[in-house]
């Protein structure tokens, strides 16, 4: 006799639950369960979130960061020091570096890394964007990720910066390997940002 389990809507729910980020078999069954039973308050409410975010969100067209018409709050902040630019992976690597403090520059996100097994190349990257927006006399810091592909991007990059006659500087190491800036602590990046060089 099989055993019993939830009707199959359910289980599809749970499926499509398990693929977001961070959620386990346990926590999408919770989940699930607690949608079905809450139908009225909350469903209508989360989905209509996720289509309106969806809808409004886009990337800003200068630094790669999420806006909601065109340009992000981070550019149309004109108290911020203009001579120097953190460049960062992903639009969510902004967010911990600006928690941190220690930062009161531009930012620059360029979508990914450069990977050859990913088949990433720098078109594939912001990185036009960003040589137009750097000048000379700017310092640009560099806060990839330590692993190969972060490492091949930063030398890369630090080519065609120095190209520009910027100042090219990384962030001290020591950033957890593969998990780039999103889990790093605040005063981890604090450190690894005055430690620079
Ligand atoms: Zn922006």
């Amino acid at each position: 006799m099989p055993s019993l389990n939830y009707p199959e809507p359910i289980i599809e729910l749970v499926a499509e639950l398990k693929k977001l980020p961070g959620v386990g078999p346990r926590s999408a069954e919770r989940i699930a369960v607690w949608m079905i039973q809450h139908r009225k308050s909350n469903s209508e409410e989360l989905s209509q979130a996720l289509d309106t975010s969806r809808a409004m969100i886009g990337l800003c067209k200068c630094c790669g960061f999420f806006s909601t018409n065109g340009e992000c709050d981070l550019c149309n902040d004109h108290t911020r020091e203009t001579e120097i630019l953190c460049v960062v992976e992903q639009p969510t690597d902004v967010l911990p570096l600006e928690r941190s403090g220690a930062f009161k520059g531009y930012y620059h996100c360029l979508g990914g890394k450069l990977s050859p097994l990913d088949n990433t190349t720098p078109e594939d990257l912001n990185i036009s964007e960003l040589l137009r927006r750097v000048s000379e006399d700017m310092e640009i810091i560099l806060a990839l990720s330590s692993d190969v592909e972060g490492e091949a991007t930063a030398n890369y990059l630090a080519e065609m910066l120095e190209k520009k006659n910027c100042k090219v500087t990384r962030i001290a190491q020591g950033l957890p390997a593969g998990g780039g800036l999103e889990h790093a602590d605040e005063l981890t990046l604090m450190r690894a940002l005055q430690g620079r060089r």
